[in-house]
């Protein structure tokens, strides 16, 4: 559909969408057999200028409008490993904000170059063990000594971990003061006391890495520190929202392929004497699919709207990864189904599809949480 898009984001969508299916597509099964993929593919991804979007053009950025990201997003949602998608967008959308919205002139001339050219991979570390929903209780500590911080603590669930050289850590700087003592750094991979250990056997998402974090007295220069001291909550809170709405663009957009990749299925696949798809049962539930996607599609395009406009889209981007998650599952669950024995098998994508978007009723802020913040907003 070419609404809401310029010719510029239309010859772009072309771009990125093919660089999906020549590059990309082609190598996936390796790399999901590995669980990881070549750091290469980022600096790809960079020479082609797909990783500084947003970012401002003096660091190597395109300081391309909202609707450029959602054209990118879509077009990654369309790889056949969701989590390679997921791994290039927490790079773009997940980590750079960070900076480009709160770091000082100089973290960003240091950084976001290197991170837009896809020389340097990044990761967002924010879990813990003791939990991922409620950021205020977080126990890792970083303890200001004269230049530098003393990080101590652990981190779980960690996507693009043995891959990044940076690690946009959040931290408490104020043991006691809950979520008011927070801050974000930047940790490099090198750091003394810094260990990495992977997280294998996910479900899903097996083109992402995955990994546990120890910080062990690990010493952070104080001018990693992002932004203010104890202001990290708040970044976090703002950084979160393009988290989510990446995901939504893109996890609606890996519904919809999954659905035309049934749909083709459903037209070849012959049962008493017709065709799948002749059935009105199904036809019926592949309408009600492409109906629940299409209402899913427009709720990202609404919150990208509210974005581009200066708006509060806090809560409509709150609905949209609780109702985009619930819709990408639904299709992914129904899709299998109309597969029937091959569904279960990894012959076709559908497979790989199930496994993977079961994430996003989990990650980047869980179905609930999404359900607490809409609640609080209605005054319940
Ligand atoms: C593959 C993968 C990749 C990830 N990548 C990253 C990453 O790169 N960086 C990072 O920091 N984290 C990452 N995460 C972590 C993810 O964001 C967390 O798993 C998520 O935030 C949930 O936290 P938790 O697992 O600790 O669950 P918990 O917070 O312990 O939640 C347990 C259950 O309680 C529910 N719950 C939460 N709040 C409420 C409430 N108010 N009322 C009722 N129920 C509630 C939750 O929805 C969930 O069902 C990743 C996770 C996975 C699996």
């Amino acid at each position: 559909m070419d609404w809401p898009f310029s010719e510029t984001q239309r010859i772009f969508r072309r771009s990125v969408r093919k660089f999906v299916n020549e590059e990309l597509n082609p190598q996936v099964d390796e790399w999901e057999a590995q669980g990881i993929v070549p750091k290469e593919v980022f600096r790809r991804m960079g020479e082609l200028g797909f990783l500084g979007i947003r970012a401002p053009e003096r660091y190597g950025g395109a300081e391309a409008d909202i609707w450029s990201t959602v054209v990118f997003c879509e077009e990654m949602g369309r790889c056949r490993s969701r989590g390679l998608t997921m791994g290039s967008l927490v790079q773009t959308d997940m980590t750079a904000p960070y900076l480009i919205d709160f770091g000082s002139e100089a973290l960003k001339a240091r950084y976001l170059p290197p991170m837009i050219s896809g020389e340097k991979i990044a990761s967002i570390v924010l879990t813990e063990p003791g939990g991922g929903s409620d950021l205020a209780r977080m126990r890792t500590v970083a303890k200001r000594q004269g230049d530098h911080y003393s990080l101590t603590g652990a981190k779980v669930f960690i996507t693009n971990a043995l891959n990044a050289d940076l690690f946009f850590v959040a931290a408490k700087t104020a043991l006691e003061q809950g979520h008011r003592g927070i801050s974000m750094l930047i940790v490099e991979r090198d750091t003394p006391g810094f260990t990495i250990e992977p997280m294998k056997q996910k479900l899903g998402m097996h083109g992402s890495d995955t990994g546990e974090l120890t910080f062990e007295n690990a010493p952070v220069p104080a001018e990693n520190l992002i932004g203010e001291e104890n202001r990290g909550f708040y970044y976090i809170l703002r950084s979160l929202m393009n988290e989510r709405f990446v995901a939504c663009a893109a996890m609606t957009s890996s519904a919809q392929q999954a659905l035309e990749d049934a749909i083709q299925y459903a037209q070849d696949r012959e049962l008493f004497g017709q065709k799948l798809s002749e059935f009105q049962v199904t036809r019926h539930r592949l309408a009600q699919l492409q109906t629940k996607l299409e209402a899913a599609r427009q709720l990202v395009y609404y919150a990208a709207q509210q974005q581009a406009a200066g708006e509060d889209w806090s809560t409509t981007v709150a609905m949209c990864k609780a109702f985009c998650a619930d819709v990408a599952v639904e299709t992914s669950d129904a899709c299998l189904q109309l597969h029937g024995g091959y569904g279960y098998i990894e012959e076709y994508d559908i497979a790989r599809f199930y496994r993977d978007i079961r994430l996003w009723k989990i990650g980047g802020g869980s179905t609930e949480t999404m359900y607490e913040i809409i609640a609080k907003r209605m005054g319940i």
